[in-house]
This record gives C-alpha cells, structure tokens and sequence, in this order.
C-alpha cells in the first residue's frame, strides 16, 4: 500500500504574528467593597495580562489604589479592563493623550506604518486616517512620522 503525504497550506496571519505584547500604565481605584478582590490573580488566570504593580495604597475596609503596568495582547488588555470596570474598579489611564490635528492632517498613511497596536488605520474605502484612542498606548512612534506635525500629545 503506497501512502501520498499531501501538504497542507499553512495558514499564517503575518500582521498578527507581528504584533507584540503591549504595555498600558493604569490607576485603579477600588470601592471598599472590592479591596480584598484578586484582581492581579484573575487578570493574569482569565485573560493571560501580567499586572506589574508600581505603587500600592490598600488597606482593609477602605477605598485602595493601585498604580499598576498591564501587559499582555491588547484586545486581552480591553477585555481585562472592560471586566475591572464591571466589578466597579475605577480605570483610569496614568499616561497622556495623543491628539490627530484633523485640519492639518493629510491622510498620507504614514503614521499606521509604525503604529504597534492599530490604533492608527487607514479606512480602506475613504482612505482617510482613522484613530482608534482605545488601542492608543501612547507609546509616541507614530509623532516624528507624521510629515506635516499633524500628531501631539499632551505629555
Ligand atoms: S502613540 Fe501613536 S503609534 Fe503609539 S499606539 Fe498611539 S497611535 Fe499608535
Ligand atoms: S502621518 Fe500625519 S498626515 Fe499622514 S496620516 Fe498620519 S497624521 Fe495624517
């Protein structure tokens, strides 16, 4: 009996394969009820994010705080905060804001080249530039390739 090995085309997402873990820096503020919660724990069990704590102010019965860096597949990184947020963890973002000046702005394409997260996109029908803030770390890249200074942020 003759056997055909017969190859199977690998499928390969070249784009996603290049994405890297991405890092966020957040405060969360948690209500007294929720102080003792797991969070590091579950973060790390249910959604595979790393939660690098920078600072700490928690004590029992009282309202805590925590400086932490999150790292991890950024649509992992939303799901993880979107489930803090539903647990009445207060999430906010420790870093500053990038802005796109829509006026100056010339959809040349150049920024979505570097930018790690996809924040930045060009809209395949308008070609325009889309900015997506959710996926933005804030990580500048995208600032010095931007041909008419159309990015900033108010680091
Ligand atoms: S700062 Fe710019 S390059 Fe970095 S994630 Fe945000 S939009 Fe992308
Ligand atoms: S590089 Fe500058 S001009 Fe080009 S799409 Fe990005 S923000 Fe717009």
């Amino acid at each position: 009996m003759i056997f055909r090995v017969i190859k199977l085309p690998i499928r390969y997402n070249r784009k996603k394969a290049l994405l890297k873990p991405v890092k966020k820096r957040v405060t969360l503020t948690f209500p007294k009820r929720a102080v003792q919660m797991p969070v590091t724990y579950v973060l790390a069990k249910e959604f595979n994010v790393a939660a690098n704590i920078i600072r700490a102010q928690v004590a029992p019965n009282q309202i805590g705080k925590l400086v932490v860096e999150l790292s991890g597949d950024i649509d992992q990184l939303d799901a993880a905060i979107e489930w803090m947020r539903s647990r009445h963890v207060n999430v906010s973002y420790t870093l500053g804001e990038i802005a796109i000046d829509e006026d100056v702005c010339v959809h040349c394409g150049l920024c979505t080249g570097v930018c790690p997260t996809e924040a930045l996109t060009l809209n395949p029908e308008t070609y325009k530039l889309t900015f997506t803030r959710s996926r933005c770390i804030v990580c500048e890249q995208c600032i010095p390739t931007c041909p008419v200074q159309a990015i900033s942020t108010n680091l």
